[in-house]
């Protein structure tokens, strides 16, 4: 679950981050209201679930008097496909340097991985690219911690010549550690991370992702999700229980199971297409689940063909069939649509679907083929 910058640093401020003050504003007029009060020029944020706002114009600094302006131009903008809906109002700090501080939880060691760089403010995904020097990575042992020297390693490798401003960063590392172990985080980061002229070291921008698996652990921040900013078919899919991810592509691919989900997706590519999603309907499918499944890829324009892959296990394929029929019923389909299922009741499911005018094969690779041929609007092998 992503949550926004305000929300974020309302995380990492209860732990000690210095971050200055600031709140959020759902009209200009309210912007406006909020930079009178915090006097002096504003710095006006565009609050979405997507970085790079500063490049796409979505941050911007107000003089006193131009912040009702400024936040008419961001509330309603998109960035990266997501409507602005509301922007933070915060003081503008002064910029000496700009650093980057990350933690995230690397698979690969199966750790939290603090990765810090004196080059921050800009893309960090370029600096690593480019200059990988400029990037410490830090795999921390979760049984103790980030420790007092790994903290100033990491703080030194940022402001090499000057031990004040490598423990204030030091500092904000510890509270940046803690913020994500007690928030359940895949992510926590600061970019950038800044000196100002005077020396103080602040946090202007946070960014948090946590792990929806520890959300049941965390009801305090499952409040702190935003449908209004999330990807509609998503929001859908969760709600119904059903795992989806929407991609770019135009085969919906409806499965259950998430090993045979991603299989079915490997063998779309593997035959040139692309999959729209990827979508477990889970094992103990009943119809219902196969009604809000087919809803949710019949919403999305780019799915050009519908492809099921059923493997009757627990799964009862005749469930999937009904689902089928009934979806199809409720909301005629215009997209066409290959039915590949085998397994339990196997029999009873083809014909289900025979009798009310679908056809279906048992074979995988000849299912995933004609989808693709369909989604390219030729005709079915
Ligand atoms: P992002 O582009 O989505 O990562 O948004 P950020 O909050 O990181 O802002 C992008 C850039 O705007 C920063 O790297 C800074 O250079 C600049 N910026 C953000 N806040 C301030 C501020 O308070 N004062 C000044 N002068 N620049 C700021
Ligand atoms: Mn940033």
């Amino acid at each position: 679950m992503n949550i926004h910058e305000y929300q974020a640093k309302e995380l990492l401020r209860a732990e000690g981050v210095p971050i200055p003050p600031g709140r959020v504003a759902t009209s200009a007029a309210e912007a406006e209201a909020i930079a009178k009060e915090l006097g002096g020029t504003v710095v006006i944020k565009a609050q979405v679930h997507t970085g790079g706002r500063g490049k796409a114009g979505g941050v911007k600094l107000a003089k006193a008097g131009e912040a009702r302006a400024t936040a008419e131009k961001i509330i309603g903008m998109q960035i990266n496909g997501l409507t602005v809906h509301q922007v933070l109002v915060t003081p503008a700090a002064d910029i000496a340097t700009e650093a980057y501080v990350g933690i995230i939880l690397d698979r690969a060691s199966r750790k939290p991985v603090f990765m810090v760089s004196p080059a921050g403010g800009i893309d960090i995904e370029e600096v690593a690219h480019s200059t990988p020097e400029k990037i410490r990575k830090m795999p921390i042992d979760t049984r103790f911690g980030l420790l007092p020297y790994q903290a100033m390693e990491l703080g030194f490798f940022l402001f090499p010549d000057d031990v004040k401003k490598a423990r204030a960063a030091a500092k904000i590392m510890g509270q940046l550690y803690t913020a994500f172990m007690k928030n359940g985080c895949s992510l926590a980061e600061i970019n950038p991370l800044v000196v100002t002229p005077a020396g103080d070291v602040l946090a202007l921008d946070a960014k948090m992702t946590v792990d929806d698996n520890e959300l049941d652990r965390h009801p305090e921040l499952v409040a702190l999700r935003d449908e209004t900013a999330e990807e509609p078919s998503e929001v859908m899919a969760r709600n119904a229980n059903l795992t989806f991810i929407k991609l770019d592509g135009d085969v919906g691919c409806v499965v259950n199971g998430a090993g045979l989900a991603m299989a079915t997706m490997d063998l779309v590519k593997y035959y040139g297409g692309d999959p729209a999603n990827f979508l477990d309907i889970g094992g103990s499918s009943n119809p219902e689940k196969v009604v809000n499944a087919l809803k949710i890829i019949t919403s999305d324009p780019n799915v050009k063909a519908i492809l099921f892959n059923i493997f009757g296990g627990i799964t009862r394929t005749d469930d999937v069939a009904n689902g089928i029929v009934t979806a199809t019923k409720q909301n005629p389909l215009k997209v066409p649509i290959v039915i590949r299922l085998t397994g339990t009741n196997e029999e009873i499911a083809m014909k289900i679907l025979t009798e009310n005018g679908f056809s279906a094969s048992s074979d995988m690779d000849e299912a995933v083929q004609k989808a693709v041929a369909l989604a390219k609007g030729g005709k079915a092998a």
